[in-house]
């Protein structure tokens, strides 16, 4: 049975008197420290010397120390560096810090579940993972309400990790909305596939296929665009209000037809059997070694894969019609919380 805990279940007495050290300043890292500060913990921030950061986490009244000197004050030291990162910083900042029963804990299991970083059996490690980007997770606790998180045990050194990792969820707001009880296992392997699988890998290259699809049968590529790619948003709306069945209801019947018949001829068993594989490298841990081998050397097959990504025509022809459409509410500025560019 899936176990779910909310607001209720959690006391956020257990930080009482504690000091929580938040070790980066991006996308998770501004919301948990700011939603902890918020909810009355006292929270400093970590920050490498000469961190673009440290201006904007001092402006928003946080007290900003270097990752050696918030660890060593720390009860609870919550890693929110870019997971490639992870390893060295804790190895030369972290661990060498790390008060006696200090708690360590995570946003993403990668790092453990992969044994790049193995902290002494004396630490309590947990994870409190939110199942949605910071800037949401911030915006929702200041409107009352919070993102889902998931949330894990992987040693219980003091016997209380788990008082713990739930206060620390509800600091952050997780608990309004519910927090399901994980492994670091299932968090990592699962978060992997679906962000590989479906959510980012699989839809992106399902919209470039559509796009090229259609523009190489002779259709103006905004046209193309609209089909495949901006009514994408309505669709998932749609499914993650009321499930495929909602999306199902709302659309035509010629749609629901379509969907019925040529769904399964593109996404077809040989693109199930090739998720099983995608998930075999995650478990067996070569996705990941990939990963890490590549950015230790600078990332030089990332960077070539996103400069491609970028230079994919349907981006030109989005940015051009998302400047003309009046529908355009967002920004196409998105650097902002990203430290990896
Ligand atoms: P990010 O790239 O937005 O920010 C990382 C921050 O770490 C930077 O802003 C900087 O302050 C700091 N940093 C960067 N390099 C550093 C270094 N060498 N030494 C010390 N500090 C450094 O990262 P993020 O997306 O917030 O991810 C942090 C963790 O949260 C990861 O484990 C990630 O998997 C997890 N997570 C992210 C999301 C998300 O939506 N972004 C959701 C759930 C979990
Ligand atoms: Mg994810």
């Amino acid at each position: 049975m899936v176990d779910i805990r909310y607001d209720k279940d959690a006391d956020l007495g257990v930080l009482a008197g504690k000091v929580v050290a938040i070790i980066g300043y991006g996308s998770q890292g501004h919301a948990h420290a700011l939603n902890l500060r918020d909810s009355g913990v006292s929270v400093v921030v970590g920050l490498r010397d000469g961190s673009p950061s440290a201006a904007k986490a001092s402006e928003q009244g946080l007290k900003v120390l270097s990752v050696s000197e918030s660890v060593k004050i720390a009860d609870i030291v919550m890693i929110l560096a870019p997971d490639q990162v992870q390893r060295r910083l804790f190895a030369d900042e972290v661990e060498p810090n790390l008060k006696e029963g200090a708690a360590l804990a995570f946003a993403h299991g990668f790092n453990i579940r992969f044994g790049y970083i193995k902290p002494s059996s004396t630490h309590d490690i947990f994870m409190v993972a939110p199942k949605g980007p910071g800037h949401t997770v911030r915006r929702e606790f200041q409107s009352g309400r919070g993102v889902p998180v998931v949330w894990a045990i992987e040693q219980d050194a003091s016997g209380q990790a788990e008082k713990t990792a739930l206060a620390y969820a509800k600091g952050i707001g997780g608990l309004r909305a519910g927090g399901i009880k994980t492994t670091f296992k299932e968090e990592t392997e699962t978060d992997l596939f679906g962000e590989q699988a479906v959510l980012c890998g699989g839809v992106s290259k399902l919209i470039q296929y559509g796009f090229e699809t259609l523009v190489e049968a002779g259709y103006q590529p905004e046209i193309a665009y609209f089909e495949v790619c901006h009514e994408l948003k309505l669709i998932v709306d749609l499914i993650v209000e009321g499930g495929i069945s909602k999306q199902r209801w709302s659309i035509s019947d010629t749609a629901e037809y379509g969907d019925y018949i040529s769904g399964p001829r593109v996404i077809n068993p040989s693109v199930k059997a090739a998720m099983k594989d995608v998930l075999a490298d995650i478990q067996n841990g070569s996705f990941a070694a990939r990963f890490i081998e590549d950015q230790d050397k600078g990332a030089p097959e990332f960077k070539k894969l996103r400069k491609e990504g970028e230079e994919h025509s349907i981006e030109a022809v989005g940015a051009k019609l998302r400047k003309m459409y009046s529908w355009r509410s967002g920004s196409d500025d998105y650097t902002e919380g990203s430290a990896s560019r």
